[in-house]
C-alpha cells in the first residue's frame, strides 16, 4: 500500500479505521507544514514529492514528521466515510496541543475547511455533531493563503444547541455561520516562518 504523510505524534497510540486508505489523496502533503532539516514546506504548498497519483517520491526515505500522521478520516471511525479529504474538501486531524485541548479528552479536532464548497459536505455535520457530543473540543479552521497561518474558531458552544438536537440541518447553518465570522479574520494571517536549517 502507498500511504501519504504529515504531521501529529496521536495518532501513534490510534488504530486505524479498517478498510479506509489514502487512494490518490495526498491533501496532508499540500495543507500540512513541514519544518525539519530533511523537508521545509510551508502550509498550504504542495510538497515537491508529492506525486500526481497520491504517492510521496520518497516515500521510503520521508522526514519524520511525515512518518507515522494519520488525518482524522483515517484513525477516528465516526468521521463519515464520505469525508475523505480529496472528495469531501474537508481535513480533519488531532491536535494534542495544550492551548486547544480545554476538556476531558487527550486530544482537539481541527477541521479544516478547503473550499467553501467543503461546508456542504455529506457527512460533515454528523461528524461534528458526533464529536462535540462526546466533548472533544473542536475547531473550525479556514486556511490562509499558502504560507500564511490560518484562523481558527473553537466551535462547541456555538453549535452547543443543535448538538444536542442532533440537528443536522440547524448544525450546518451554524456552521456557516462561523465559517463566515472566521473569513473575516483572514487578513490577520501572517507569514509562516520556517526555522530548520536545511
Ligand atoms: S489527508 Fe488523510 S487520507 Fe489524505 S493522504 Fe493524508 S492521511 Fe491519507
Ligand atoms: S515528503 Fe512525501 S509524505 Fe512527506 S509531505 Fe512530501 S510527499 Fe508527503
Amino acid at each position: 500500500m502507498v500511504r501519504n504523510a504529515a504531521i501529529c505524534k496521536v495518532s501513534e497510540r490510534l488504530a486505524l479505521v479498517p478498510d479506509r486508505t489514502c487512494g490518490s489523496c495526498n491533501v496532508c502533503c499540500v495543507v500540512s507544514k513541514i519544518d525539519e532539516p530533511a523537508l521545509q514546506k510551508l502550509p498550504g504548498c504542495r510538497c515537491r514529492n508529492a506525486l500526481s497519483n497520491g504517492a510521496c517520491a520518497i516515500y521510503a526515505a520521508r522526514p519524520e514528521t511525515c512518518r507515522g500522521f494519520f488525518c482524522g478520516w483515517r484513525l477516528l471511525s465516526w468521521v463519515d466515510e464520505r469525508l475523505r479529504p480529496d472528495h469531501a474538501a474537508v481535513f480533519i486531524r488531532l491536535t494534542k496541543d495544550e492551548k486547544l485541548v480545554l476538556g476531558p479528552h487527550q486530544f482537539a479536532l481541527m477541521v479544516t475547511v478547503l473550499s467553501r464548497e467543503g461546508l456542504n459536505a455529506p457527512g460533515l455535520a454528523e461528524t461534528i455533531i458526533a464529536a462535540i457530543g462526546e466533548r472533544i473540543d473542536t475547531y473550525l479552521v479556514v486556511p490562509g493563503p499558502p504560507g500564511y497561518t490560518s484562523c481558527r474558531k473553537w466551535i462547541n458552544a456555538a453549535l452547543g444547541e443543535a448538538v444536542k438536537r442532533k440537528d443536522a440541518m440547524a448544525l450546518g447553518k451554524l456552521l456557516r455561520e462561523q465559517y463566515a465570522e472566521a473569513v473575516t479574520k483572514l487578513d490577520q494571517t501572517r507569514p509562516v516562518i520556517l526555522t530548520a536549517s536545511a
